[in-house]
């Protein structure tokens, strides 16, 4: 079209599953515009492309991660080598900001992409307006003026916030969700948080790191659930006893109080009504899909009974022409299931064969020991009656896993005792994340465990670890 305010694809959120899909469908050709709100804490108070993820999520975390492991092992790893070190000392401030600028420099570069792309930035908050012949009319709340703008597609990528629990007011200074946990000016001397899930891990272990006392409460009366039981048993032992995180399962939390002296949590478990005392509080009991605001009502998207966009399996809502992808849809809270998705929409409305398999989606929790899995649980694999093999190696028996000091952990690979077929990795160690992802591609592939043992890995490299596990599903490991 040749006006203005007319696109193809109006994508409302630019985190990942929103920018994703806008540089995907500029690339196809289509005349794109994405709208975002957010500007976080821009110092310009300009707008911030990323979302979650770039800004208070996955980036910043695993920069904190990063700085905190390396402080950590200069207390306690370097020692072996035969390196001597003396006052080790962590200024937050420098870590805080450095993590800034890994946040600006990779929003900035969404915003180069999209000039690049030839992406339409629109700032403000979008929602649905209504219909004008074949076309969605959707309204861009600005800072100054409102427009509305027309698309034959919208892609609604809005996102998901903390939730945060009743009576539990966040202010971010005392009490946290994953915004202030990212930007503390100290180290707490004790710290609480409320979930033992990913992001409670991931934090609570980044303050641990630097010498913060560190409670976590999880209702939950399981630890990390979702992971294969070997996995959470090796976890829990790994966080509890060598690492000295008090994780206390189980818990029902009553009234939290803040004051000038920090936050008490009154919480019940097995053993009685408890309180605990802290500095500073961080809640990260999940997150909640972002559709207030947005017009759902009067075009009549539907929700599920969560709150959440439905859709198929392609991402189509009910309404024409209207998609949804990442964190406002079902499905795991990832952004790499966002862009996936994303990606997919794009294609599908160009006319392509647009496609995810769900089930080889990675899960990465970025503590030390790594955790990551793709596929099943030996639990769900049980319970779905399927008979299976199972490979697995500890990194203990691994070169250069002892080379780097670092032998905590195991690869156990799951095939299908018929067809040998993988149904599901799971890996705790260092490098988790970087190693899972030969466990996707051979997945993705309809690999069996036979393929992998014949596949040449490196040596010395953790990747052989992969190598013995899959050889190990057929009991002839070589190194173990
Ligand atoms: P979001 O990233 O939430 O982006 C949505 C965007 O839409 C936001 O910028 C929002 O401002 C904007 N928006 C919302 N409503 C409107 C509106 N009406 N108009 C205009 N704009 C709007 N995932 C991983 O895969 N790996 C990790 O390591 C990881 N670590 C994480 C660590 C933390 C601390 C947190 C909180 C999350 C982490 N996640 C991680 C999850 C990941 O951040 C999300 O899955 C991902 O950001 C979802 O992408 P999205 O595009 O769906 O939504």
């Amino acid at each position: 079209s040749i006006m203005s305010n007319q696109f193809d694809i109006v994508v409302i959120g630019a985190g990942p599953g929103g920018y994703v899909a806008a540089i995907r469908a500029a690339q196809l050709g289509f005349k794109v515009a994405c709208i975002e709100s957010e500007s976080y804490a821009d110092p310009k108070g300009e707008v911030r492309l990323g979302g979650t993820c770039l800004n208070v999520g996955c980036i910043p975390s695993k920069a904190l991660l990063q700085s905190s492991e390396l402080y950590d092992q200069a207390n306690h790893a370097f020692i072996m080598h035969g390196i001597g070190m003396e006052n080790v000392s962590m200024d937050v401030t420098t870590m805080v900001r450095r993590k800034e600028n890994i946040v600006t420099q990779l929003t900035s570069g969404i915003r180069g992409l999209f000039k690049k792309n030839k992406v339409t930035l629109l700032a403000g908050r979008g929602s649905f307006a209504g219909r004008e012949g074949d076309l969605w009319q959707i309204q861009v709340a600005g800072k100054e003026e409102t427009q509305t703008v027309l698309a034959t597609h919208v892609i609604v990528a809005t996102g998901s916030r903390p939730r945060h629990l009743e009576g539990i007011p966040v202010d971010n200074r005392l009490v946290c969700d994953n915004a202030g946990a990212l930007s503390f000016d100290a180290v707490p001397k004790r710290l609480g948080v409320i979930g033992a899930g990913v992001i409670g891990l991931e934090l609570g272990s980044v303050w641990k790191r630097l010498g913060a006392e560190v409670d976590i409460l999880e209702a939950m009366p399981d630890f990390l659930a979702a992971a294969d039981q070997a996995v959470s048993k090796e976890a829990w032992k790994v966080f509890t006893r060598k690492q000295g995180l008090n994780i206390h399962l189980g818990v029902k939390i009553g009234k939290v109080t803040a004051g000038e002296q920090g936050v008490a949590i009154e919480y019940e478990n097995d053993a009685g009504p408890q309180t605990l005392e802290c500095d500073r509080l961080i809640v990260s009991v999940g997150r909640v899909p972002n559709t207030d605001g947005l017009g759902c009502e009067h075009i009549g998207l539907e929700l599920d009974e969560r709150g959440r966009i439905k859709i198929d399996a392609h991402c189509r809502t009910n309404l024409e022409n209207v998609w949804a992808v990442g964190d406002v849809v079902p499905g795991p809270m990832l952004a790499h299931k966002g862009m996936d998705e994303g990606v997919m929409v794009a294609e599908l409305i160009a006319g392509q064969a647009g496609h995810i398999d769900y089930g080889t989606i990675p899960w990465v929790i970025y503590t030390h020991p790594e955790i990551a899995w793709v596929g099943k649980t030996e639990a769900q694999l049980q319970s779905e009656g399927i008979a299976y093999r199972a490979g697995q190696i500890p990194f203990a028996a691994n070169g250069r896993a002892l080379g780097q000091g670092d032998t905590t952990g195991f690869i156990k690979m799951l095939a299908d005792a018929r067809t040998d077929r993988i149904l599901g990795v799971h890996v705790i160690g260092n490098n988790a994340s970087e190693l899972i992802a030969e466990a996707v591609a051979a997945m993705e592939f309809g690999a069996s465990a036979e393929d992998i043992a014949r596949i040449c890995h490196a040596h010395p490299t953790l990747s052989e670890v992969m190598h013995e596990a899959a050889l190990a599903v057929d009991k002839r490991p070589l190194h173990f």
